[in-house]
């Protein structure tokens, strides 16, 4: 047996036990201020580094948006209305609609809410598949069975 080794969190120098699946990338505990902490960190590191310069603007950007469409044509099969999408964005808090644009790398609307979309239904379906686990009742059910 390995002895857990312990770390000391970045910001509130507490020792504290990492995750061992990520044990060499976590430098933070998990209390919510030291959390936020290594979120902002790593934005930091991100925009730091000089490839990622200017990565939001310019025609560089718009050709990355182009092949990013490219590449993950799934995307625009899902034919909700614009509308909802829309919607599904404005109701978002700003840190998630600033994670998604970093993580797929664009900043237009639509593509922020096409992931969005996508997103949710998994999460949906990740929850759902918890609450049956923990044989709880699942209200679930109907979302998954309307998207069929
Ligand atoms: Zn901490």
């Amino acid at each position: 047996m390995k002895r857990i080794q312990k770390k000391k969190c970045r910001h509130c120098r507490r020792l504290f036990v990492p995750d061992p699946r990520n044990r060499d990338r976590q430098s933070y505990c998990s209390r919510s201020p030291c959390r936020k902490a290594s979120k902002a960190a790593s934005q930091k590191r991100w925009l730091n580094k000089p490839e990622n310069k200017g990565y939001f603007k310019g025609p560089e950007h718009v050709k990355r948006v182009r092949e990013w469409r490219k590449i993950n044509p799934g995307y625009w099969k899902w034919s909700k209305p614009r509308i909802a999408l829309q919607d599904l964005l404005m109701t978002q808090p700003p840190v998630i609609i600033g994670l998604i644009s970093n993580f797929i790398g664009s900043l237009l609307q639509d593509d922020i809410a096409n992931t969005l979309f996508a997103m949710q239904q998994s999460g949906q379906d990740i929850l759902c598949l918890q609450s049956q686990d923990e044989g709880g009742k699942s209200d679930c059910q109907k979302s998954v069975t309307s998207r069929r």
